[in-house]
């Protein structure tokens, strides 16, 4: 069953992996905000026009998308009980399933959340705010093959022949900044930023 009623209030449909494909994370340039779009428009352009490939995997996460991994992360690994999680305007989820006698049903409701936060492919706690919610952030595979010769935002050419030849590259985090586009977070490589957070 899908729908849960409680205390006379509308139904809600129960967690599980339905939720996972609604709110979807953005993988456009056009769908960042103020003028980080128009930088990362700009140091986009000018990887591609240099040779390099670049693979944009998201750049804006609706709030609705981080309240579910938020929470549902939680519930499956941090032990948050379903009942306890605040409700979200738009998202009419319920996290506690019950049984036939109306309990709650822990472990079933642990079970669907489990199954949601691998859909996701959740490595650690998704932050609800973040850069990505803000519209600030991409994450992007960035790749070339010998040296890149990329042009700085005032039209300097850069040729980069160190390695990696990828996101984690030093002189084209260098780069990036000239065009407000920041790589700070080493573990995180593909993760671009409007401050690097
Ligand atoms: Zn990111």
């Amino acid at each position: 069953m899908w729908f849960a009623v409680s205390g006379g209030q509308m139904p809600r449909e129960l967690s599980g992996m339905r939720w996972v494909s609604r709110f979807p994370t953005s993988t456009s340039l056009d769908d960042l905000k103020g003028n980080f779009r128009q930088n990362a428009h700009a140091f986009v352009g000018a990887l591609r026009a240099a040779g390099a490939t670049v693979t944009i995997a998201a750049t804006y996460r609706p709030a609705e998308r981080a309240y579910l991994m938020h929470y549902c992360f939680r519930i499956a690994k941090g032990g948050l009980d379903p009942q306890r999680v605040p409700a979200y305007p738009g998202v009419d989820i319920e996290w506690a399933h019950r049984d036939q006698a109306g309990q709650v049903d822990v472990a079933r409701s642990r079970q669907a959340a489990r199954e949601m936060a691998a859909a996701y492919a959740i490595v650690r706690q998704p932050a609800l705010a973040s850069r990505h919610t803000q519209g600030l952030a991409i994450d992007m595979r960035i790749a070339w093959t010998g040296t890149l010769r990329l042009l700085t935002e005032d039209g300097t050419e850069v040729a980069i022949q160190s390695e990696p030849r990828s996101g984690n590259n030093a002189e084209l985090h260098k780069v990036g900044e000239t065009y407000g586009c920041f790589h700070r977070v080493p573990k995180d490589p593909p993760h671009w930023s409007s401050d690097g957070r």
